[in-house]
């Protein structure tokens, strides 16, 4: 058939060359990615089928469960962001009129209720106020009264800067027959989790945060427990693409000698994913987590000795990951941040959901979280408050 005259030319915009900029990404995430894991995702593309690319899956699986602390067979990442990861987990436990359970206190609690509701469970929540957290009594009560199939906490709160402790809840729920779900996509290598001896039945996270590799691969992992009711369900997950029969086939967890084209894998994501968690290996667990904690004690000392206030006021459960700092009295925020980034050229942010106008928010990951980082902010922030506009309140 002949070809007709095009009625959209090629964009003039896709002529010039882009180059993006080098800046400090100090915000809650995406963090900067070192050479070494840009590198890896500039391998060359394989087949997502090819053998190598069936062990460099084995090796990211063994990463995350050293990441994870688990041994469940069924790990993987899944292709997407921590949302990808977060519906995978949601779609794939929940069956619609099932009930579950949703810790609220920030918007990742409220993100997972939404989620749940479209699959059409009967979702509950338990709300606190931003920057604070649960009790297990908390957690026991509301498990007793509402009795849901799934109860959801965020183990880093990225929106308010809490980290949950965990301990003793996974019991709780598995007294209540309920299993257990974490996000950690803000937390995970920033700060101590124990999957298998926390009793947490599903774990996602994000590749962007801690693990310094680029967006959109999402860690995942399914206990024992997980897995009976994934793989034992009457209806079939709304999602095929997140459909955990298929993923764990894929990811060569199910035991079976062939795998069946289900997507195709993002290669390179992969090759980076790898990398970061090489690095995080590398280094070690413990050592990681004790650098985030000493980095962001000294940044929140930093903080206070400049006047500014942590807007979690109990230090026990303060996210070394990402700090949230009360918005100083008659600043505007946006003005800081837009400052910060013009003339340092360092990313910083504002709230998110329920602490939006309330905070500025600060994230140290992986091979952001050292001293040197935090004194560029602190320097960044004493210039911003003398240089933005205040106003007389
Ligand atoms: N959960 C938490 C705690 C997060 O911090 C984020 C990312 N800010 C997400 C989930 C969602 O991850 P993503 O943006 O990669 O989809």
């Amino acid at each position: 058939s002949a070809m007709l005259p095009l009625s959209v030319p090629p964009p003039e915009c896709l002529q010039k060359r882009f180059v993006a900029p080098q800046r400090h990404m100090f915000g809650p995430g995406p963090s900067n990615v070192p050479l070494r894991i840009l590198a890896a995702g500039a391998e060359p593309i394989i087949g997502h089928m090819h053998p190598e690319m069936f062990e460099i899956m084995s090796d990211i699986k063994s990463g995350i469960q050293y990441a994870f602390q688990t041994q469940n067979k069924v790990t993987l990442a899944v292709s997407g962001t921590g949302h990808a990861a977060m519906e995978c987990a949601l779609f794939n436990v929940l069956e619609p009129g099932e009930g579950f359970l949703a810790a609220v206190n920030g918007i990742w609690g409220e993100r997972a209720a939404d989620i749940a509701e479209r699959i059409g469970a009967r979702v509950n929540t338990i709300v606190t106020s931003a920057g604070g957290c649960f009790t297990n009594e908390d957690i026991d009560q509301a498990l007793a009264k509402h009795k849901p199939v799934l109860f959801f906490l965020t183990h880093g709160e990225s929106s308010t800067g809490v980290l949950h402790p965990l301990d003793g809840i996974g019991e709780i729920c598995h007294k209540h027959n309920c299993l257990f779900l974490v996000d950690c996509v803000a937390s995970m290598g920033g700060a101590p989790i124990y999957m298998d001896k926390q009793g947490i039945d599903i774990l996602y996270s994000g590749s962007q945060k801690v693990l310094n590799a680029p967006p959109g691969t999402a860690p995942i992992s399914f206990s024992e427990r997980a897995c009976q009711k994934v793989f034992n369900r009457k209806t079939k997950p709304v999602s095929f693409l997140l459909d955990m029969s298929w993923l764990a086939n894929y990811w060569g967890c199910d035991g079976k000698l062939t795998r069946i084209y289900h997507h195709t894998g993002p290669v390179s994501n992969f090759y980076s994913l790898r990398e970061g968690l090489a690095v995080l290996a590398e280094q070690g667990l413990e050592n990681t987590w004790q650098r985030h904690r000493e980095v962001a004690e000294y940044f929140h000392e930093g903080l206070e000795n400049m006047g500014l206030k942590l807007f979690v006021k109990d230090k026990n459960i303060r996210l070394p990951t990402v700090t949230t700092i009360v918005a100083p009295a008659g600043y505007n925020w946006k003005e800081i941040t837009s400052y910060i980034m013009k003339t340092h050229n360092l990313e910083i942010s504002g709230g998110l959901g329920p602490s939006v106008g309330q905070v500025l928010r600060v994230g140290l990951m992986g091979c952001n979280s050292s001293k040197a980082s935090v004194d560029m902010v602190l320097k960044a922030l004493r210039d911003a408050l003398k240089h933005c506009h205040k106003s007389k309140v």
